[in-house]
């Protein structure tokens, strides 16, 4: 499981089953075990305003340098 967290302000954003290796590009919705972001139509933002990404159909397609990963 890891968490990621908002780069702007280290809030949580998603607790989140990552499958692969390497970089996040995006987070699928079944993966997503924990939702903390506040949703502002496809956009997804932390509570602080920082868009973390947008959502798109069955993901949410990660802004990088948004937010930060941690865990496994
Ligand atoms: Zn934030």
């Amino acid at each position: 499981m890891m968490v990621i967290k908002c780069a702007e302000c280290e809030a949580k954003v998603f607790r989140y089953v990552k499958i692969s290796k390497g970089r996040l590009w995006h987070c699928w919705d079944n993966r997503i075990m924990k939702d903390y972001s506040v949703r502002d139509g496809a956009e997804v933002k932390c509570q602080c305003g920082n868009l973390i990404g947008n959502h798109e159909g069955e993901w949410v397609k990660m802004k990088q340098g948004a937010f930060t990963c941690s865990g496994s």
